[in-house]
């Protein structure tokens, strides 16, 4: 699996133990290519890139270190593998000959170093594309038509409008392109030796996928670049499997010749797999940022968040929702508040009533993403804002808060609460028992810990497995049910949902409140 920093392998066995772990670490392993986290900021702060030919050659690093660790590649039934979501990789005409024809006495970064048109590929950092999204915008009927479409509004890090731009730059480079692969699918191409194909669920990220028909949106197309589908190649579903490994790997490696290649998929995705998510299932990670992985199956795309075709069911959907307040705003009012203490923290929220007396608050120390809005909003029970709430009403305020508008704009995308819903919390935050009680009360379903350190490549390992059965019908749920499960640590508390029902109501119109306070035009100072 192939993240921003690191190339990483996992090997699991029929058992799903682990059997072999290994990585190479771009800028340190790979210091010729000067990457900083594996990528290239370029002076104009915008447009972050990654040299191609590094990932090749980290590739032949962590399989030369699982050689010489004695790794035996003939027992691999089947691989698979996930790539940064939104990066591309563009081959030069000629390049599937080559892809098809390598000498396996020779490194793949050697056999590969004239396939490539554009030799740093852009990646998920990049945010030079505005103008792309304006026009791919405009060219579908608006930002809500694109996200009805493709499950997303247009981003700049999407692959389409990466593809747009460099077409509208270098027209010459994408004539001379024979295909476009996603990071995903490119280190898929490898293993297969032939280009492979697009799965739908990193195919989500590109602003050009429909993401209930699956295949390709002849606007998005045409919007982006002429004769892009051709390019691109049919999307496959992520259980696929995509033919043996190439001959090349065979030969160097002593892989075995019907080892099966699964499609690949974007990290996100895989993480997903990886924490084994259900119907129903939500992933929350309490780091620096909030980040909710949701499992839907009837989606409705909005203008915030992303609603991507799910990695391990055609039928269903998975959708990211991500929040830039996360620990650093509870940090902040820790530090203000509670002494710098998460035990008086703690205490704060254990010695306060559910629905915190009708007390609300919004924290936004930096620009929301979701909802665009800044600053300190504080409400009392009749609706008034108020200026400052005592310290235990406050802390409650933040977490309940923060809770409720994940709640909320779950569903908006369609996000439905089952009677076996687990909400599977990661993250720093997740060491606080007292924040996971306010989670699973504003929920309404039980909490659980899990640790993900490896889980888009544990995922991927997964998916491997799946899709050698995946024909046949067999769900990946119950491919992966020996794996050990996740760690229940709180139940909704007795009456908790009879408390927030109404609370959310009233949390959905005072966010209408604060957004539209946000949107009044500030007079300019004449000072
Ligand atoms: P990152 O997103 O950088 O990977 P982590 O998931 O490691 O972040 O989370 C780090 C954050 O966890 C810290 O910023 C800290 O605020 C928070 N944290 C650590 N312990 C606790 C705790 N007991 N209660 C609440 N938050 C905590």
């Amino acid at each position: 699996m192939c993240c921003v920093g690191l190339l990483k392998v996992i090997a699991i066995d029929e058992q799903l133990r682990v059997i072999h772990e290994n990585h190479v670490n771009f800028d340190k392993e790979l210091p010729e290519f000067r990457t900083h986290g594996g990528v290239h900021i370029h002076k104009n702060r915008l447009t972050v890139t990654s040299p191609v030919l590094m990932w090749i050659k980290a590739l032949d690093m962590v399989l030369e270190k699982m050689k010489s660790s004695g790794f035996n590649f003939s027992r691999v039934k089947a691989l698979s593998g996930a790539g940064q979501q939104h990066g591309s990789v563009y081959w030069n005409d000629g390049a599937n000959l080559i892809l098809q024809n390598l000498p396996p006495d020779v490194p793949l970064h050697q056999a590969l170093k004239s396939c490539f048109s554009v030799n740093n590929s852009p990646v998920w950092m990049d945010s030079s594309t505005s103008v792309q999204c304006s026009d791919l915008e405009e060219a579908v009927g608006g930002a809500q038509k694109l996200a009805d479409i493709t499950g997303s509004r247009a981003y700049e890090r999407f692959t389409g409008n990466q593809i747009a731009k460099i077409y509208s730059q270098n027209p010459e480079v994408y004539a001379q392109t024979e295909r476009i692969s996603l990071v995903s699918s490119f280190a898929a191409s490898l293993f297969l030796g032939a280009y492979a194909r697009i799965d739908y669920s990193d195919g989500s990220g590109m602003n050009l996928l429909h993401i209930r028909e699956k295949i390709w949106n002849s606007v998005c197309l045409d919007a982006c670049a002429p004769g892009l589908e051709k390019k691109l190649g049919h999307p496959v579903p992520c259980s696929k499997i995509l033919g043996p490994v190439s001959p090349y790997f065979v030969k160097r490696y002593g892989f075995n010749p019907n080892c099966k290649v699964i499609a690949f998929t974007g990290d996100n995705p895989a993480s997903l797999a990886g924490m084994r998510l259900v119907e129903g299932d939500i992933a929350i990670s309490l780091g620096t940022s909030d980040t909710l992985f949701l499992w839907i199956r009837e989606p409705k795309p909005a203008l915030d968040g992303h609603i991507l075709c799910s990695p391990v069911d055609t039928n269903s959907y998975m959708a990211l929702l991500c929040f830039k307040n996360g620990s650093l705003m509870r940090e902040m009012i820790r530090d203000e508040v509670a002494s710098g203490s998460w035990e008086e923290f703690s205490q704060a929220l254990t010695s306060t009533p559910a629905g915190n007396g009708g007390n609300i608050g919004f924290y936004f120390d930096v620009m929301e993403i979701i909802p665009e809005a800044v600053g300190i909003h504080r409400f009392d029970s009749q609706n008034n804002s108020v200026p400052s709430f005592p310290k235990e009403v406050e802390i409650r305020a933040l977490i309940e808060g923060q809770f409720m508008v994940k709640r909320i704009h779950a569903e908006k995308l369609g996000y439905k609460i089952l009677p076996t819903t687990r909400i599977l919390a990661t993250g720093g935050a997740s060491y606080n028992k007292d924040i996971l009680q306010i989670l699973s009360d504003v929920f309404s379903a039980p909490v659980y810990t899990i640790d993900t350190a490896n889980s888009a490549c544990l995922g991927s390992a997964y998916r491997a497995i799946h899709g050698l059965v995946a024909e046949s019908n067999v769900a990946f749920v119950d491919v992966v049910k020996s794996a050990p499960g996740p760690r229940l640590v709180a139940t909704p508390a007795t009456g908790a949902t009879l408390v927030y029902q109404p609370l959310l109501k009233r949390y959905m119109v005072l966010e209408q409140q604060v957004l539209s306070e946000a949107k009044i035009p500030t007079v300019a100072s004449s000072e």
